[in-house]
């Protein structure tokens, strides 16, 4: 596997870096995950801004979400494994569950994987820069798949991704709408039509794959997509692309 990732990072403890070096490129080239997600070192003030940007998921406008309380029993047991007698021994617990469809909106700046922003002439060998940029894509599947939040012992997030879009452009564009608004796939394709008539991109430099719905209104917009039947398809498409670019 990839070995440049810090022991705090290989633990999962990743809100502060504990690396102590010298200037922020150091950090970088130490660490994929201070490369990716950014850091603060408090004690030497060195710090990285994240490239890598996610909005809150939050239930789709003029849909409320649903809220249910579930009631939990926490059994303590002795050494024989029995159920000691008294109030301590079991706990109940209520947990609160929501459900509804939900919208969010991610960007990643793959372009500054394994480049210092405070001196952007120092940047990792295009390998390094390539593998990162491909793991924190391929990371979205996790999230697509419902392989995130707390609770997931028992309440792994029961998910099915029911539209997606995915815009990997080899030039900056500006952000896609967030999917809470309802039209959120026609803004997000006029954005794109209107960076394009701008000159800003062109067709061939922005790799656009929809799952679902979206697919027929960039189409419609005629703009270039692929279309893709699943999320993971979608994410190996934008892959590739980051692959080819990078
Ligand atoms: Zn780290």
């Amino acid at each position: 596997g990839y070995s440049a990732i810090c022991d705090s990072c290989k633990r999962h403890v990743m809100y502060r870096s504990t690396l102590n070096l010298n200037e922020e490129y150091e950090y970088v080239k130490e660490c994929a995950i201070e490369d990716l997600h950014g850091f603060l070192h408090a004690d030497k003030q060195i710090r990285r801004e994240s490239i890598v940007k996610f909005s809150f998921m939050i239930p789709i406008e003029e849909q409320r979400s649903e809220f249910s309380s579930i009631t939990h029993n926490r059994v303590v047991i002795d050494k024989e494994g029995k159920i000691p007698k008294g109030e301590q021994a079991m706990m109940l617990m209520k947990r609160e569950h929501a459900s509804g469809i939900y919208g969010f909106l991610c960007s990643m700046d793959l372009a500054c994987a394994g480049v210092s922003l405070a001196n952007p002439d120092k940047k990792l060998p295009q390998y390094d820069r390539k593998i990162r940029a491909e793991a924190a894509i391929v990371a979205l599947a996790d999230l697509f798949s419902g392989h995130f939040g707390a609770a997931q012992a028992r309440a792994t997030p029961i998910i099915k991704t029911l539209e997606l879009v995915c815009m990997a452009s080899k030039k900056p564009i500006p952000n896609a709408i967030h999917g809470f608004y309802k039209d959120y796939a026609e803004e997000t394709a006029s954005i794109v039509k209107a960076a394009m008539n701008q000159g800003l991109v062109k067709q061939d430099e922005i790799k656009i794959v929809a799952v679902g719905r979206p697919a027929s209104i960039f189409k419609a917009e005629h703009i270039l997509i692929d279309e893709a039947k699943t999320v993971s398809e979608a994410v190996t498409r934008i892959v590739e692309a980051s692959d080819q670019w990078l």
